[in-house]
């Protein structure tokens, strides 16, 4: 509920489509275990094209339902893959490479040990945690055109993936449809297409990990996806501790590294939505050094310790809500 709320409230500032031309249209959905708004200025039928896509994709994408693609993938561990399985496992793939493994989509066995998929939660005992981590790789998967196989017993995940594609596909059928001003809220990742009817360009909340129905800032930007990955937004707490549904691939344990939350902003949704999961368990300076070789997109690192990272390309389009209880840290 707490990470609806999150997701919601980041859409509700940016929501200042003012009238113009066309109709102003708004469609939610609830998919991929969240909740989704997406308002646009066209025409009343892309509205049912874009709600049609996302829940296409999530009967695909969806690891607990039955009759998913992927759930017959992980039962069967292997299928004739559709073109979407096949564009974002190969897309994911190569993330899951170059981010040396802080992402890696086959994390399903550790999530369930923590109980993030049925939500009966618990803290594991090492043993079980390090007999899930056995199957937990990558490269256990072999994608081809026609076919996807899982070695070595592993299972796929796409949950920190899946958003961020189904906004680069809404994004295409809205481009197909000539919507030329959208704002697409797919549960936290937000995309924001053309410049506001003023033309001015969209200001998007990123949500207060303490009070996620808060802002500690916005990022003005146009023609970009803004992923943001908060310890916030799925978790459990135990004996005095939290524990969060983003997993250190590494231990087997929730991230817990000093990192409150982390944005991502770049040109293409998968990206941004990898990026701020891998990110924030490669921590501060993993994420910092990550960067460093890979400069196509932006971040907004927000840290336990109340500092904000922003990258330097984004700088100059950040404001901070509240300048004194954060410390902004250029880089
Ligand atoms: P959210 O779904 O809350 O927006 P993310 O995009 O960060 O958050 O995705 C978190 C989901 O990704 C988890 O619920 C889990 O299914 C999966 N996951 C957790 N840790 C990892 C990881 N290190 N690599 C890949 N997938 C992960
Ligand atoms: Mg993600």
């Amino acid at each position: 509920m707490k990470k609806l709320l999150a997701a919601f409230s980041a859409a509700i500032l940016v929501l200042t489509l003012a009238s113009c031309g066309t109709q102003k249209q708004s469609v939610s959905v609830e998919a991929m275990d969240t909740f989704m708004k997406i308002e646009y200025y066209g025409d009343e039928s892309v509205g049912e094209k874009l709600t049609g896509e996302i829940k296409r994709l999530d009967s695909l994408f969806s690891v607990t339902d039955k009759n998913s693609e992927v759930y017959a993938l992980n039962r069967d561990k292997e299928v004739k893959p559709s073109d979407d399985l096949s564009a974002l496992l190969k897309r994911s793939l190569t993330l899951c490479d170059r981010l040396d493994g802080a992402l890696d989509v086959t994390i399903l066995p550790v999530v369930e040990k923590w109980g993030f998929l049925s939500g009966k939660y618990r803290v594991p005992e090492k043993q079980e945690i390090q007999s899930a981590l056995k199957v937990v790789n990558y490269k256990n998967i072999e994608v081809d055109n026609d076919k996807v196989k899982l070695k070595n017993n592993a299972k796929l995940d796409l949950g920190a993936v899946a958003k961020g594609y189904a906004a680069d596909k809404c994004l295409e059928i809205l481009g197909d449809n000539n919507v030329e001003t959208s704002l697409l809220n797919l549960g936290g990742t937000i995309a924001v297409h053309g410049r506001k009817p003023d033309g001015t360009p969209w200001r998007v909340g990123i949500a207060d990990p303490d009070n996620p129905s808060d802002y500690i800032g916005f990022v003005s930007c146009s023609d970009k996806v803004v992923a943001t990955s908060g310890g916030y937004e799925r978790y459990f707490e135990k004996d005095g501790r939290r524990y969060i549904h983003i997993i250190d691939t590494q231990t087997g344990f929730p991230s817990d590294n000093g990192i409150a939350s982390v944005t991502v902003i770049s040109d293409s949704g998968t990206l941004s939505d990898a990026l701020s999961t891998a990110l924030f368990v490669k921590g501060l300076d993993g994420a910092r050094e990550y960067h460093r070789d890979n400069p196509d997109f932006d971040y907004v690192i927000l840290t336990t310790d109340k500092k904000l990272y922003i990258s330097e390309g984004i700088v100059n389009d950040f404001t901070l809500s509240e300048s004194d209880r954060y410390e902004v840290v250029k880089n």
